[in-house]
C-alpha cells in the first residue's frame, strides 16, 4: 500500500453523534454510556459522543450532558463533542470534552434547510466558539458537508470546498472533515475535490467522511488513503443516514474500515469482535439490523486476516 500514513491511520468513531442523530428511535441514556464504554475498550482513539444542539431539534442527543459526564475515561481515548454555538460550547466545557467539532455545508441551500443560516453566518458564529475552544485549549474539528453533492444543489464545485476548507483552517480549525453526507461521490470524484483542497490545506489536517448510499463508501476511502488522507471518519455497523437526503444510508461502517485499513498493513489498534459486540445492544434497540456486511457475518466465524493483531473471538 502506498500512502504516506502507512501505520498512522486515525479512525474517528462518530456513530454515538452522527449516527444516534440520525436514527429515528432514541436510545437510553445508560445504554449509551456503556456502549461508549466499550467502544472506548475495543481500541478506538477517537469518539464523538455527543452535539451540544437544541434537545428540540435533535432528541436523539438530548442528554449530551449526562453521556460527556457520565463515560468512562480511558486513558489514550479523545472523545469529542460536536458545538452549533456559544451557547453548545459552554455547556460542553463544564463537562471536559477533549476536542471540539463545528459544523457547516459547503451548499448555501443545505445549510440553510439544516441549520437555519447560511455558510457567511455560520462562520461568524464560529469565530467567537473558536476563541473558547482555544482558551480552554482544546483542538478543534470543523465539518464541512455535501463536498460532493448536494440534494437541493446537485453537484458541488470542488473548488468552492477548497476555499471554504482554507477558510476554516485560517480562523483556527485544526482539522477539516469533508462530508460526502449524501453518499453520492466516486472515487474519480473524491481524487478530484482533493486535487482541489490539497492546494489550499496540508493534507495532515483534511479528514475524510463518507455515505455508503451508492456503495462507494469504501472505495472512496482507499482513495483518499492513497492521496496521503490518514484521517478516516466512521460508523460502527454503518449507524446513521442524513434526514435531509432521502435513501441516504449510513456513514462508512467502522468494523470494515478497520478490516480495509489491517489488510492493507496499516495497523489499527482496534479488536474487531470487540468492536462489533459493543453495538449489539444498540442494534437491538434501535430495531434495525447492522447496515455493514461485515457486521452481519455470524461472529464465531469471522475471520481475522494474515498477519492480524486482533485477538481471538471470545
Ligand atoms: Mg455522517
Amino acid at each position: 500500500m502506498n500512502t504516506k500514513a502507512d501505520g498512522e491511520i486515525s479512525i474517528v468513531e462518530v456513530a454515538p453523534r452522527d449516527g444516534l442523530q440520525n436514527e429515528p428511535r432514541i436510545v437510553p441514556t445508560d445504554v449509551k454510556i456503556a456502549w461508549i464504554n466499550a467502544l472506548s475498550r475495543s481500541g478506538l482513539k477517537r469518539i464523538e459522543v455527543t452535539s451540544f444542539v437544541r434537545s428540540d431539534r435533535i432528541p436523539q442527543l438530548a442528554d449530551a450532558e449526562t453521556v460527556l459526564a457520565r463515560i468512562d475515561r480511558t486513558p489514550g481515548v479523545a472523545y469529542g463533542a460536536l458545538v452549533p454555538n456559544l451557547q453548545g460550547l459552554e455547556r460542553a466545557l463544564i463537562h471536559r470534552p477533549d476536542a471540539i467539532a463545528l459544523f457547516t455545508a459547503a451548499s448555501e441551500t443545505f445549510n440553510l434547510r439544516n441549520i437555519g443560516v447560511g455558510i457567511e453566518e455560520s462562520f461568524a458564529r464560529f469565530v467567537p466558539v473558536i476563541r473558547g475552544a482555544q482558551e480552554a485549549g482544546l483542538p478543534i474539528r470543523g465539518y464541512l458537508s455535501t463536498v460532493i453533492g448536494c440534494p437541493y444543489e446537485g453537484v458541488v464545485d470542488p473548488g468552492k470546498v477548497a476555499e471554504l476548507a482554507e477558510r476554516f483552517m485560517l480562523i483556527g480549525v485544526d482539522e477539516i472533515s469533508l462530508g460526502d453526507t449524501i453518499g453520492v461521490g466516486t472515487p474519480a470524484q473524491v481524487h478530484r475535490l482533493l486535487d482541489h483542497v490539497v492546494q489550499r490545506v496540508p493534507v495532515t489536517r483534511i479528514a475524510v467522511h463518507f455515505h455508503d448510499t451508492y456503495g462507494q463508501a469504501l472505495a472512496n476511502v482507499l482513495a483518499s488513503l492513497e492521496r496521503g488522507v490518514h484521517i478516516i471518519d466512521s460508523s460502527v455497523n454503518g449507524l446513521g443516514g442524513c434526514p435531509f437526503a432521502p435513501g441516504a444510508s449510513g456513514n462508512v461502517a467502522t468494523e470494515e474500515v478497520v478490516y480495509l485499513l489491517e489488510g492493507l498493513g496499516c495497523p489499527t489498534g482496534v479488536n474487531l469482535p470487540a468492536l462489533l459486540a459493543a453495538g449489539a445492544h444498540v442494534d437491538r434497540i434501535l430495531g434495525r439490523p447492522p447496515v455493514s456486511r461485515l457486521a452481519r457475518v455470524p461472529r464465531e466465524s469471522i475471520w481475522l486476516h494474515p498477519g492480524e493483531i486482533w485477538n481471538t473471538p471470545t
